[in-house]
């Protein structure tokens, strides 16, 4: 039987609140690097997804992309990679619920 997923999740709305620079420095447990107002990088300039060093955060358009691997999304995508989530709904879930650590914008 198919697991039927009921409760509705507004992907927009959980990404038009919640901010990507401070989910990632959550996440990764390391304070970030702000390179102007446009971009920011993990304080040890690692990408968490491989060896490289071109992890970007980009806060105007709130994505991240690496410049090595090519890892690129949202903060939804990036929670369900890091987190290893079963989907992306349930990393949305966690970010709804407040499960990062981090807080909506108010
Ligand atoms: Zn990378």
């Amino acid at each position: 039987m198919k697991n039927v997923k009921c409760m509705k999740v507004n992907f927009n709305e959980i990404k038009s609140s919640i901010d990507l620079a401070a989910t990632i420095a959550a996440i990764e447990g390391q304070p970030l690097v702000y390179h102007g107002e446009k971009r920011a990088y993990l304080d040890d300039k690692s990408c968490p997804f491989c060896p490289g060093s071109g992890f970007t955060i980009h806060l105007d358009s709130q994505h991240y992309h690496c410049y090595s691997c090519e890892a690129h999304g949202d903060v939804i995508d990036y929670v369900f990679y890091a987190e290893n989530t079963v989907d992306r709904y349930e990393a949305a879930l966690m970010l709804r619920d407040g499960k990062i650590g981090v807080a909506c914008f108010s």
